[in-house]
């Protein structure tokens, strides 16, 4: 349920709701907007039914949400959601590009991948440390050590830093070393990990399991905002298929889908969702043509050499090529 308040209410106003809400047992979730305050109740809002909400104090309006993400919910903020990093905005108008490699492989392959990125455009540096490889004989990423390059280089460079958390008990240390926690595809449906990064201060972007619905992926979203944590961006990175040409098949719809559903941002992982380098520039321009608020692309010095993903990572100046692309598209659609 969510009680819209009118764009005159008062903080006693909502203060006032708030007690009113939680003496119910029922949960709130003040959202603000730019013109005015809504509150999302989560609970059995049943006992709400025969309360006089409507005419309380500075009350506009109270809606049903019919749909299990309430929070993610269009229904719940009709503005996009501007997720701010330092100064950085994601979302509402604001596209980003994030651009690395698969995983941190070392400090000189870093830098090298840093300073070409950021020459292109990228605002955020992207890294795995710790890797959810399909071969438990794969490279499993350098854990803290990729951590500290990360963070290191990012503040060389002048860059915000991502990263995946794979594990509850590493939330708190990777939260330490990264501006945004990212949840993997294959830790999308992991519970108590959602609801450990809705507890961390940090920004999440929460990727979409590889055989995942949409709506399976907004109650994801759901999980870490009921935490606490608003600052949740989406990312399409492909689904399972029957076709295995590429190693996903990207799913723009779900982007579409997500924007009209959900006011989070949306972004897209052309890397994971095509898994060949060739495919990455023009699915990137149509992830920008559909309404994605940005992109988050593997790249590495030398392709050839990576530890993980090289098949689909491009060189620095293949990514250069991409983002000149990319602007093209977003000034001719203003
Ligand atoms: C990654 O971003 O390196 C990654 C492992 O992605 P996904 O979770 O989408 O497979
Ligand atoms: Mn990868």
């Amino acid at each position: 349920m969510v009680i819209v308040m009118k764009p005159e209410a008062e903080k006693k106003d909502i203060e006032n709701i708030l007690k009113y809400i939680k003496e119910l047992g029922l949960t709130p979730h003040v959202i603000e907007g730019q013109e005015r305050a809504v509150i999302g109740v989560i609970g059995d809002v049943s006992v709400l039914a025969d309360k006089p909400v409507i005419s309380m104090d500075g009350v506009e309006n109270v809606v049903r949400i019919s749909v299990p993400y309430k929070l993610a919910s269009r229904m719940l903020k009709r503005e996009d959601t501007v997720v701010k990093v330092d100064d950085v905005e994601i979302g509402g108008g604001n596209f980003v590009i994030m651009a690395g490699p698969c995983a941190v492989e070392s400090y000189e392959q870093m830098i090298e991948t840093a300073r070409a990125v950021k020459k292109s455009g990228a605002k955020v540096l992207r890294g795995g440390a710790y890797k959810p490889r399909t071969s438990p004989y794969s490279f499993q990423g350098l854990e803290e050590e990729g951590l500290k390059i990360l963070k290191q280089v990012g503040k060389e460079v002048g860059m915000l830093t991502i990263s995946e958390v794979v594990d509850t008990q590493h939330v708190e240390k990777v939260a330490e070393y990264v501006d945004i926690l990212q949840i993997g595809s294959r830790n999308m449906q992991n519970f108590q990990l959602l609801t450990e990064v809705g507890k961390a201060k940090k920004p999440v972007m929460l990727k979409r399991g590889l055989s995942s619905t949409i709506e399976e992926w907004l109650n994801a979203a759901e999980y870490i905002m009921k935490e606490g944590n608003y600052d949740v961006i989406l990312c399409e990175r492909g689904i399972r298929t029957f076709e295995t040409y590429t190693r996903n098949t990207l799913d723009l719809n779900a982007v579409a889908a997500a924007k009209n559903l959900s006011h989070l941002p949306v972004i897209v992982d052309p890397s994971h969702g095509t898994g060949r380098r060739e495919l990455i520039e023009p699915m990137s321009k149509a992830a920008v043509a559909v309404g994605a608020d940005g992109l988050i692309i593997e790249v590495h010095p030398h392709p050839e050499r990576a530890l993980s993903d090289g098949a689909q990572s491009l060189t620095p100046v293949e990514f250069e090529r991409v983002c000149r692309e990319v602007k093209r598209i977003l000034s001719a659609m203003k």
